[in-house]
């Protein structure tokens, strides 16, 4: 009780003094100094990451995994005090990884760097040897059906052989012009041909193995490299009967060129897997209530879905930890928000932004009290760019908010206005095409394409922690900031460009529905 008068009293003071700019401020600068102080010297960052990026693990929409992390962040929040929960809004189709296990056994025995993909079918418990060929070069899609019985009993490489397993920045920096010019032209129409070869067979690199499949082909082969050392990009296979597995491209070059030389390469596949039938998804969501506007809402976005190669780390394993360690920071700092802050951490974002256009649509009371929301999905990085995404006045609390940001954070990072609204990326389009004011905090790169973003590689050693923490004091700052506005933010759009061609205004991004029962053909 004493505690109780105390913080009223204090509260009452602390309302009078604000009749005076002056205490105001120093009211700000209290609480903004606690966020930056426990951001820095308190950081849960790693103890999270080390939970959910290496216990764990990533977060394949449909997996035990991601109900894992579901739950796993309900407990965090309550553990902070915060209110939490997992509201459902879909069913996706279930599986669980198992073991992959790939080996060439002739003409020599290597183990062979490869994983199967999402949702491959196993080998149920057997390990299938079997010759490895590559996809012809046919004539037509009839020279192809009169081949495709060939195809029963082989693993098929589906892939082009890549010229070079070194990525360009290392060519640009030792190879001679002549030779790296060699190189990229090589390629380019070795890539053309390989095109060429599969729009022959008369299907698509998605139908082909399917076809592949419905021959009797042992299983899939290919390799998605993703234009770095060692690393490849993992997304989801699509037989049903024998599985898909994506090798490194040294292994897949030596199996290639084995293949190609005549040498009748076999390996031996064991995979495992556990189809689930349909799960249900969620969007866990977590808030903290609202002392004098709690009916409006402050958003922090970012999907907790990943794909499952690596363990998810950058995406969007930091902007998770980011959004939850703000959270964590803010109800220990600013436990008594003006407006409510709201967490959402999104499902299957990676196939459609699915739980976010979810939420958008079964909450209109929330999405119409919407302050501002603040999504981050791009990496590691430090914030580096903030776009207006198209609100005419955007420039206006934004940069006015940004004021209270440190100068070491706030003076490398790029702002537009009023900028032009996304119609995709992220979760943020999803409130966009919702007409809510919906920012992304764009961070820098740190090789985020080629090295992490959807790849092999994509683990917790490639978090660069000071980044993260400087990110967390940017989104605690910004969150505060929006949370004591004393005006509520403004919607008005701005006229967007005509496109070039047609030579008509380019439109509002229009909503799209969320896919509510996902994974099937
Ligand atoms: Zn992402």
């Amino acid at each position: 009780m004493r505690k109780y008068l105390l913080h009223f009293a204090s509260g009452l003071l602390l309302s009078f003094l604000c009749s005076s700019n002056i205490y105001c401020q120093s009211n700000d600068s209290i609480i903004l100094s606690n966020i930056i102080r426990e951001a820095s010297q308190s950081s849960q960052l790693k103890i999270n990451a080390h939970e959910l990026l290496d216990v764990i693990g990533p977060r394949l929409t449909g997996s035990p995994q991601m109900k894992k992390a579901n739950d796993w962040a309900v407990a965090k929040y309550a553990s902070w005090g915060i209110s939490a929960k997992n509201e459902k809004w879909g069913e996706w189709r279930g599986w669980e990884r198992g073991i992959s296990h790939i080996d060439l056994v002739s003409p020599r025995v290597r183990s062979l760097e490869g994983m199967q993909l999402a949702w491959s079918p196993a080998t149920q418990g057997k390990t299938i040897t079997a010759e490895v060929i590559i996809l012809p070069e046919v004539k037509d899609s009839m020279a192809f059906q009169q081949w495709l019985p060939n195809a029963k009993g082989k693993f098929i490489l589906v892939s082009m052989n890549q010229p070079t397993g070194r990525p360009d920045y290392n060519w640009q920096e030792f190879a001679t012009k002549n030779s790296f010019d060699k190189l990229k032209g090589e390629r380019a129409a070795q890539t053309d041909a390989w095109r060429e070869r599969i729009r022959k067979t008369g299907y698509t690199i998605r139908t082909l193995p399917r076809a592949l499949d419905s021959a009797g082909a042992a299983g899939i082969i290919s390799c998605n490299w993703s234009q770095g050392f060692g690393v490849n990009k993992i997304f989801n296979a699509f037989t049903v009967k024998g599985p898909s597995v994506d090798i490194s491209l040294e292994d897949y070059g030596l199996l290639y060129r084995l293949a190609e030389g005549g040498d009748r390469p076999k390996i031996s596949v064991y995979t495992e897997s556990r189809g689930l039938g349909f799960v249900p998804t969620f969007n866990t969501i977590a808030e903290i209530k609202g002392d004098e506007k709690p009916e409006e809402y402050v958003i922090l976005s970012a999907h907790f879905d990943s794909w499952d190669g690596g363990s998810g780390a950058t995406d969007n394993g930091t902007g998770t930890l980011t959004m939850m360690e703000t959270m964590r920071i803010l109800k220990k700092m600013y436990p008594h928000p003006k407006r409510t802050i709201l967490v959402g951490h999104w499902g299957a974002e990676e196939q459609g932004l699915n739980g976010s256009r979810a939420f958008v649509e079964d909450h209109p009371e929330i999405v119409q009290k919407i302050q501002v929301v603040f999504n981050q999905d791009e990496g590691t990085g430090r914030v580096s760019t903030i776009s207006g995404m198209g609100f005419l006045n955007s420039y206006e609390y934004l940069s006015r908010w940004l004021t209270k940001v440190p100068d070491s954070i706030k003076n490398t990072i790029t702002t537009y206005f009023p900028g032009t609204p996304a119609t995709g990326g992220s979760d943020y389009a999803s409130f966009l095409a919702a007409g809510v004011p919906a920012f992304s905090l764009s961070s820098l790169g740190w090789s985020y394409g080629s090295y992490t973003w959807h790849t092999n590689r994509d683990t917790y050693d490639k978090i660069v922690f000071d980044d993260l923490q400087s990110n967390v004091i940017l989104t605690a700052i910004l969150a505060y900031m929006a949370s004591e506005d004393p005006s509520t933010t403004s919607r008005e759009k701005s006229i967007l460009p005509l496109n070039a061609q047609s030579g008509e205004r380019t439109p509002w991004p229009a909503p799209k529905k969320a896919n509510r029962k996902g994974g099937v053909d």
